[in-house]
């Protein structure tokens, strides 16, 4: 979490805080592997800046600057990034949260674990990149510089067809779980979209991948399609610390089938749900109809 449906409806809504914006200021904390480029280099190199667009590469985001730079920003496990003056009980601690009281819940200001602080010169709302656990990166790449982090991603999981699954699995022994997460062959999909998918395309997550059919890639890679393009339309899963830009919540987490429904009855046999571990991810998947 997030995976690229929260990723993809973080770019669609913190796009218009961003875009045409002239940078005044960069506020960070302290220098810690949460920036990969320095928090001073940072600032040297953002303020007076004019953010142009923002892609989705995989789970990043990458917005061009004016100067010909980039700024890349992965969200990595719990991270936020949010306007200011949204209001979102994910945006506080847990101690915080029960410490409020119910009306002021939710109003956010800037703490400890707020890593990453825009301002702009014309004086409107900050952009903000929280995170608790500081698994979220932050990159500035110089004009024409590239990185591993994107130069190594396969092809976006939006893009992904049949033919890309059965390429990619032919020389590979790993369960088709794990393929699904690996982001140099399908760059986007995580735990919960990988178990969602292969549960509608009917297989095991623990089939080798190898070994399913041309048909079958083609039906995982629809199934993927389906789920992924779904959650986007539901404002994605709010699980944990997920909070999309402008605060509200995601809906896709209800209309899970599979994952974390371990012991549920599956909603299309009513065999209960089993959670296995792949490769030390969990993966949830239905006995019966998965195979
Ligand atoms: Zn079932």
């Amino acid at each position: 979490m997030p995976e690229l449906p929260e990723v993809e409806i973080t770019r669609e809504r913190i796009g218009p805080a961003l875009l045409g914006r002239r940078i005044e200021g960069v506020h960070t904390t302290k220098p810690s592997y949460f920036f990969l480029t320095p928090p001073q280099r940072l600032r040297k190199r953002l303020v007076g800046r004019t953010v142009q667009a923002l892609e989705r590469v995989g789970k990043y985001l990458v917005a061009p600057l004016d100067d010909g730079s980039r700024l890349v920003l992965h969200l990595g496990m719990t991270g936020q990034l949010f306007v200011e003056g949204v209001a979102s009980v994910r945006l506080l601690s847990a101690a915080g949260r029960a410490a409020l009281a119910p009306e002021k819940q939710g109003h956010f200001s800037p703490d400890a674990h707020t890593h990453l602080w825009i301002s702009f010169e014309d004086g409107g709302p900050a952009v903000i990149f929280r995170d608790v656990r500081k698994f979220g990166k932050v990159l500035w790449l110089a004009p024409g510089e590239k990185t591993p982090r994107l130069e190594r991603l396969g092809v976006d999981a939006l893009r992904a067809g049949g033919a890309d699954l059965f390429a990619a699995s032919r020389t590979r022994s790993a369960a088709i779980k794990s393929l699904l997460l690996d982001q140099s062959v399908i760059a986007g999909v995580g735990n919960i979209y990988a178990d969602e998918a292969l549960f509608l395309a009917g297989l095991r997550p623990t089939r080798a991948a190898r070994r399913l059919s041309r048909p079958q890639c083609g039906t995982l890679a629809a199934a993927l399609q389906q789920v992924l393009r779904r959650s986007i339309e539901t404002g994605g899963s709010s699980i944990s610390d997920y909070v999309a830009p402008d605060g509200r919540d995601g809906a896709y987490q209800d209309e899970r089938r599979v994952y974390a429904r371990k012991g549920e009855p599956c909603d299309a046999c009513g065999t209960a749900i089993r959670r296995i571990v792949i490769g030390q991810r969990s993966a949830h998947f239905c006995p019966r109809c998965q195979a």
